[in-house]
């Protein structure tokens, strides 16, 4: 018996019916090396202090499984840019277990770039370096920053090229999270495979899995069905609004890439905004904007409205009461959306909580911000500097290039912030500011430019980026303030490519 038997548990998966998953042959890599490895998160998942062994480095490369053991790939569907899609599914990823934590919660254990599936298509199955080390970096990231998200265990690099611009380091990422199920997942149930009863089952066995594992709480509750989906909008409309605090832009909210646990999915051609720009995308496919910043909340719930169709025969038994308990179950969204959205700006801004003349003082925020193209993250840091203390240069120089003459708009906001949060205890409105706005982030040119050195053998600013992201919030040590700085015109990244 290999030692990695031990690491992982067979998937909860493997209870569901079979039409979700298919059997994955394992690709065992020609020469495969650590690029990284999250001890931290290791020892999160409670894995011992020695996990990463030569024999977990060929099974996380794509190998064998251990003895009895297979690799699933997940069965899915989904709307991608809108276009409808009955077949997808895991066409380079392999579910390969799970592991329970110290806290007796679950989580799956999921290689992404392990080779080619039945779902794969015309597709080679493979990930470069690049997009998985983008994705181990961003998703941490999030993680630091307090944002639901899936982790990333490991990257490896398997000694195979991969072409897409040009040839690229194939590579793996082990991605951590407490589901795999997706919207898409649920779409795909709905559609039946042999039948006409066959969607309603498939899809209360999904909803039955999801709801045992992801909300136990609605177990055994009346109507578990429409609490479920009432309870996946309210993880999907706090989960947004964190996005939209931040500066994040997923890039790709398919509905197969929203999962149905509330955390963030699949990294692709994500980035945090620089500059404030409402419309800003950053893939390079969405030429029409159908995912730019601002519109990640209505996309979201265009895809849980996908979601609610797939539910509907488990939410009544006539048509029209189930549309009717989905409609009011997917306007819920609004309201928490735009609560959670207020609560966590509130904080950002250092106000009052609940002060009536908040809600009008937010509006005002992203015309402001827009109008002077000011840096998304540096905009809250240098005003919580300002309630530390510091005087409102630095404040006023992120407008316009720093031309004092374009300070009107801005000052007159400054100006009403002061007026708003002058009642409040200075320590709390510090307190308030500094736990919840960021000094250093995933910012787009650093990333790119560490996963171009990492490509080069130069894991420096890879590791000293990943170390910063792990306390966002935490004044860093003196040295180098080259991860806080915004980029310089020529340092721009506007785009990120979705040749994954
Ligand atoms: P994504 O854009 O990563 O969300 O992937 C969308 C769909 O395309 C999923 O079903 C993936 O499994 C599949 N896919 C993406 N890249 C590849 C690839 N290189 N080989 C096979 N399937 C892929
Ligand atoms: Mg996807």
């Amino acid at each position: 018996m290999s030692a990695t038997r031990h690491l992982f548990k067979d998937s909860g998966y493997l209870a569901l019916p079979g039409e979700f998953y298919a059997a994955a042959e394992a690709h065992p890599a020609p020469a495969p090396r650590w690029i990284v490895f999250n001890q931290a998160l290791a020892e999160e998942l409670g894995l011992p202090p020695d996990a990463a062994t030569p024999d977990l480095l060929r099974q996380l490369a794509g190998g064998a499984p251990p003895e009895g053991r297979k690799n699933l790939a997940l069965a899915y569907a989904g709307h991608q840019f809108g276009q409808w899609n009955p077949r997808m599914g895991d066409g380079r990823a392999v579910l390969i277990g799970e592991i329970e934590a110290p806290d007796g919660k679950f989580h799956d254990v999921h290689l992404k770039g392990s080779g080619p599936t039945v779902f794969a298509r015309r597709g080679d199955g493979r990930a470069t370096l690049p997009a998985m080390l983008r994705e181990y970096i961003v998703s941490e990231a999030m993680a630091g920053l307090d944002i639901s998200s899936t982790r990333s265990l490991a990257v490896v690099a398997t000694g195979a090229q991969v072409f897409r611009d040009a040839p690229h380091h194939g590579a793996v990422l082990t991605r951590i999270a407490r589901s795999h199920v997706r919207v898409g997942t649920f779409q795909y149930a709905a559609q039946g495979d042999a039948g006409q009863q066959q969607g309603p089952l498939l899809t209360r066995a999904l909803a039955d899995h999801c709801i045992a594992r992801d909300y136990p709480e609605i177990a055994g509750t009346p109507e578990p069905y429409a609490a479920f989906f009432a309870a996946v909008v309210e993880r999907q409309a706090r989960l947004i609004a964190q996005w939209m605090l931040a500066g994040f832009i997923h890039g790709v909210m398919n509905t197969d890439n929203m999962a149905i646990s509330g955390e963030t999915i699949d990294f692709g051609p994500c980035a945090f905004m620089d500059a404030f720009n409402s419309r800003q995308v950053f893939s390079s496919i969405d030429s029409a904007g159908r995912y730019a910043y601002s519109r990640q909340p209505s996309v979201a719930m265009w895809n849980l409205a996908r979601l609610a169709e797939a539910l509907l025969p488990l939410l009544g038994n006539d048509e029209a009461s189930a549309l009717r308990l989905a409609q009011e179950k997917l306007e819920g969204f609004r309201s928490v959306y735009a609560a959670a959205f207020a609560e966590g700006m509130e904080r950002k801004l250092g106000l009052t909580p609940g002060d009536a003349r908040n809600a009008e003082f937010i509006e005002r925020l992203w015309p402001t911000m827009e109008h002077g193209r000011a840096d998304f993250t540096l905009f809250f840091r240098r005003l919580t500097q300002i309630a530390a203390g510091a005087d409102e240069a630095g404040f006023l120089a992120l407008f316009a290039g720093g031309e004092p003459q374009a300070h009107g708009q801005e000052a007159a906001f400054l100006a009403q912030w002061r007026e708003l949060t002058a009642d409040r205890d200075p320590a709390l409105r510090l307190a308030d500011m500094q736990a919840s706005n960021p000094i250093v982030i995933a910012r787009n040119h650093r990333v790119e430019q560490a996963l171009e050195r990492a490509a080069e053998g130069d894991l420096g600013l890879l590791e000293r980026l990943s170390a910063a992201l792990k306390n966002p919030f935490a004044e860093p040590a003196p040295g180098p303030e080259d991860l806080e700085a915004p980029p310089k015109p020529d340092e721009r990244v506007t785009e990120t490519f979705c040749g994954t």
